[in-house]
């Protein structure tokens, strides 16, 4: 007996449920991955989270040949593809592990029909720590809130992680296309992402349960230290299975550490997200609570676009928005304060920060993304209430208070003095010449002033005050 095993954003051997299962009921497994041109061709594709998706099928690939088996590369449309292998293959079934985003609940749905009558397919739950359904308040609606749903997850079981099979038998005789450079698949960039796949994952892994967990509970907001597990891309690609770190963590440390319990409380944000996804669709385009869709966003395209490059005149802004350019990542803290500067202080649409962050990060997530800006722009579940407004200066003065963060990515501002790093339009003139960082020749001068936009804000939201 064959399966088809069909990898798409579980791209590892470790706790893969559909992969476990497969091999459970048959012989035989072939493992495919499909290159979509409806993925590849959407404008908030990006090059970078291509290249790291190469790389991480790489991995994959030789991971599975050191067990004996391969991974099959094919292009196309799923439902044709798959149907085509099937044939090919003689195989009874196709597995896959559950997606939650609209677009992939509607391919699966069409894989569904077109393979109807002609084998059996079968979805698992695998990319949470729970799956999005199974998570319920008493009264058996999904939650909104999210530490309540937090202690619900808590209170249940977390599956324990799976090792894969020590061998993995796949057919020898099924051909697979040619690998694709990225340039094959029609990208280009300059950011080198973190490398990808199960086996630097893992590495990481290990790396920040032994030195970076005890410290994440002080350290996760510092903008310059290294103080988060940067596992996102991994988790984005289920190159990491969501259990695997869950259990590593509780495991290494006492129960009730602090480093412990706020790094699993992120896990289960992610959780979070993917259920307010999946029972919530209509949050992909519009606000959770629908009232805030009329809000009157101004948006002005030149401060957009002054936003995207990092040059508002925002020290704490601008660094971020360039760490995203260079890198493919930015810190958490550092989105929140992009967002919400974004929001609210320039009063563009929450939609276009999360089209920008959707194109280069390079763990660009449909419901993480959409969750962290309708948090940011206090349209969403359990979001920032709309009056409380961050100041940019104070955040960067709190969070980046030697200017370190700020200085790694804004190469205008390095001489500048402690002092005046997340203020340096009010040098004196002199001290701006002196640091050869004259503002509006050197540095911009800060885009708006951010007590009035604050207003502003204040009266746009205001309209809407506590809309359900
Ligand atoms: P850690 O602090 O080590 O956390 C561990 C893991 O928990 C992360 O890898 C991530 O998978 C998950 N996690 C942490 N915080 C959150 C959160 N707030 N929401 C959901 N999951 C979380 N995360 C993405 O993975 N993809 C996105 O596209 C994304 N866009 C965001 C946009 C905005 C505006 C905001 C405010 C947050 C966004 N986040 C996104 C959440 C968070 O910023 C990143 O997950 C985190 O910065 C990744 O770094 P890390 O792996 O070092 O996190």
């Amino acid at each position: 007996k064959r399966i088809l095993c069909w990898f798409r954003r579980d791209l590892r051997l470790d706790d893969n449920t559909a992969l476990l299962a497969a091999y459970a009921a048959a012989e035989e497994v072939v493992p495919v991955f499909i290159f979509d041109d409806a993925i590849l061709s959407r404008p908030d594709t990006g090059a970078v989270r291509v290249a790291f998706l190469l790389e991480s099928l790489r991995n994959l690939d030789e991971n599975l040949r050191a067990r004996g088996s391969r991974l099959l590369l094919r292009r196309g449309r799923p439902e044709h593809v798959l149907a085509q292998l099937v044939t090919e293959t003689a195989a009874s079934a196709v597995y896959f592990n559950r997606d939650v985003e609209p677009f992939a609940l509607a391919r699966d749905a069409r894989v569904r029909a077109h393979l109807e009558g002609r084998c059996a397919v079968e979805g698992f739950d695998d990319g949470g720590l729970t799956a999005p359904e199974a998570v319920r308040t008493k009264a058996g609606t999904p939650y909104t809130v999210f530490t309540p749903y937090r202690q619900a997850v808590l209170a249940q079981p977390i599956p324990r992680p799976r090792l894969a099979p020590a061998m993995l038998r796949t057919p020898a005789d099924v051909p697979s296309d040619p690998w694709p450079s990225l340039k094959d698949l029609g990208f280009a960039t300059s950011v080198s992402p973190p490398p990808g796949g199960e086996t630097s994952a893992q590495a990481r892994l290990q790396g920040f349960i032994q030195n970076g967990l005890a410290r994440y509970a002080t350290e996760r907001d510092v903008l310059s230290a290294d103080g988060t597990s940067r596992l996102s891309p991994y988790l984005r690609f289920g190159c990491l299975s969501p259990r695997r770190a869950y259990w590593a963590a509780r495991e290494a440390v006492p129960e009730g550490s602090p480093g412990m319990e706020s790094w699993i409380a992120e896990l289960i944000w992610r959780d979070f997200y993917r259920q307010i996804l999946f029972h919530f669709p209509y949050v992909e385009t519009g606000a959770f609570r629908r009232a805030y869709d009329d809000l009157a966003w101004e948006n002005n395209a030149s401060w957009f676009d002054l936003w995207c490059q990092g040059k508002t005149g925002f020290p704490i802004v601008d660094a971020a928005m360039r760490q995203l350019l260079t890198t493919g990542w930015m810190h958490n803290r550092a989105r929140m304060i992009v967002a919400s500067f974004l929001t609210k202080d320039l009063l563009i649409d929450w939609r276009w920060g999360e089209r920008h962050f959707m194109k280069h990060l390079v763990d660009g997530d449909l419901a993480a993304n959409n969750g962290g800006w309708q948090w940011a722009a206090s349209t969403g579940t359990d979001a920032q209430p709309y009056f409380r407004i961050f100041n940019p200066t104070a955040q960067g003065k709190k969070f980046d208070p030697t200017g370190a963060y700020v200085r790694q990515y804004v190469p205008e501002l390095r001489a500048v003095p402690d002092r005046w790093i997340h203020e340096p339009s009010r040098m004196p003139p002199d001290v701006q010449r002196a640091f050869r960082c004259v503002i509006g020749v050197d540095y911009p001068a800060p885009l708006v002033d951010h007590g009035r936009q604050r207003a502003k804000a204040l009266t746009m939201f205001g309209r809407f005050a506590s809309p359900e």
